[in-house]
């Protein structure tokens, strides 16, 4: 049994990225994405064809998910709402409440829905959803609640649930065994820099604050979201040009960010495009920094006292000048880079704070499908307990 394998499905609204693999060992048996679900002139129609599709290219790869002793199936879902803070075994009941949190998550839970709904048709196995949100369940309220007309938020459910949870679990642990100490004792920030960005405070292994809130725009700068803005920004844009809220939502999600102040979202072009003088480059990089640095000490005041600062994801495991400009003079709260260590090119965890430095400053990478395979794993085995 427990060298079984477990398929992660990632299903998106166009899009279905799958892994399987064995959550012992992490090793990867086969992985791949198919994209254009159910787009014009797509010959993927829908997400039962992308698993068919899945599936011949398992079997290109000589895995036959028929024989291979397939333990379970683990499903990312975006929004866990209020009420799923654990993964969660999916029966129907599960997933119509999965299809009621539509509304909070209408970018996102569709495409989750249609992935369960043709993964259940085809793996008569368990199936377990792994929520984004679970992780920030534990927000205390003063963190967790806008300030609203309480009776409007609690019929809506409008609160800050943030994102990004299974990589901001995996990393506060793996980050607490680098620096070989007690999850409950440590103290710990985590910035989870990829397209998508979001910052964590934890406590103890618990969140306490997420920089993401009722959707993932909140927050930090990232690669084509604005993150924070002035509300009243909406109200400007309606009356000054006449955009409707799609075309607002449109322009903060999708044309903002690194994209909307320089032009181009992926950090490997910005950093090309600052090196030859680029000054909206440069301003964008000044403007990311910038929001990082607020959140990071923002996270310092909440929490007291801070153990370790992780860098992760894309951005943040890769781009050592970025780690540095993060905490450049902060020297005095604790936070010293080892230039050597920082530059060190490395795909393992690892710190790059000088040594005897107060604050431990790690690079860690993430690895989402492999915390959703343990996560399943560990769930199946504590109810077969
Ligand atoms: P996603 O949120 O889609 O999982 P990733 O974690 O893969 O995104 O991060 C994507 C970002 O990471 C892009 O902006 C990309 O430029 C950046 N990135 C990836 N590899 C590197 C690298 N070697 N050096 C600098 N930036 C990188």
């Amino acid at each position: 049994m427990s060298e079984a394998p477990v398929l992660v499905l990632n299903a998106g609204s166009s899009s279905l990225k799958y892994q399987l693999l064995v959550p012992e060992t992490a090793e990867v048996q086969a992985k791949g994405i198919v994209e254009r679900i159910g787009e014009a002139e797509s010959p993927v129609a829908d997400h039962a064809a992308a698993m068919q599709m899945m599936e011949d290219d398992f079997a290109a790869a000589g895995v036959d998910l028929d024989t291979v002793g397939l333990r379970a199936v683990g499903h990312r879902v975006v929004h866990g709402g209020p009420d799923f803070s654990d993964p969660t075994v999916i029966d129907d009941d599960v997933l119509d409440e999965i299809k009621d949190l539509i509304p909070l998550a209408p970018l996102h839970n569709p495409g989750a829905v249609s992935g369960i709904e043709a993964a259940r048709a085809e793996f008569d196995v368990p199936h377990v959803a792994i929520f984004d949100t679970a992780f920030f369940s534990t927000l205390p309220p003063a963190a967790a609640t806008y300030a609203i007309p309480r009776d409007l938020a609690q019929k809506y459910r409008i609160r800050r649930y943030g994102f990004h949870g299974t990589s901001h679990q995996y990393v506060s642990r793996a980050a607490a065994e680098l620096v070989g100490r007690d999850l409950g004792e440590l103290n710990q920030i985590v910035l989870h820099l990829g397209n998508g960005c979001s910052a964590s405070a934890i406590r103890g292994g618990v969140a306490v604050e997420t920089s993401m809130g009722l959707t993932p725009l909140q927050g930090l700068v990232m690669g084509t979201r604005s993150g924070d803005v002035d509300p009243g920004l909406h109200t400007f844009l309606h009356n000054e040009l006449g955009m409707s809220i799609g075309d607002i939502d449109t322009l903060l999600n999708k044309q903002s960010g690194l994209k909307g102040m320089a032009g181009v979202n992926d950090f490997r072009e910005l950093e090309e495009r600052r090196a030859t003088g680029d000054e909206a480059a440069q301003l964008a990089f000044d403007v990311y920094v910038h929001r990082l640095k607020h959140y990071v000490g923002a996270y310092l005041a909440l929490l007291g006292r801070l153990d370790v600062l992780s860098f992760t994801a894309g951005v943040g495991e890769n781009n050592a000048a970025l780690r540095v400009a993060v905490v450049d003079g902060l020297d005095s709260l604790g936070f010293q880079v080892d230039p050597e260590l920082n530059n060190a090119r490395s795909k393992v965890a690892r710190a790059v704070s000088a040594d005897g430095a107060p604050i431990k400053i790690a690079v860690v990478p993430t690895n989402e499908e492999l915390a959703i395979a343990r996560e399943t794993a560990a769930l199946l085995e504590s109810r077969s307990d």
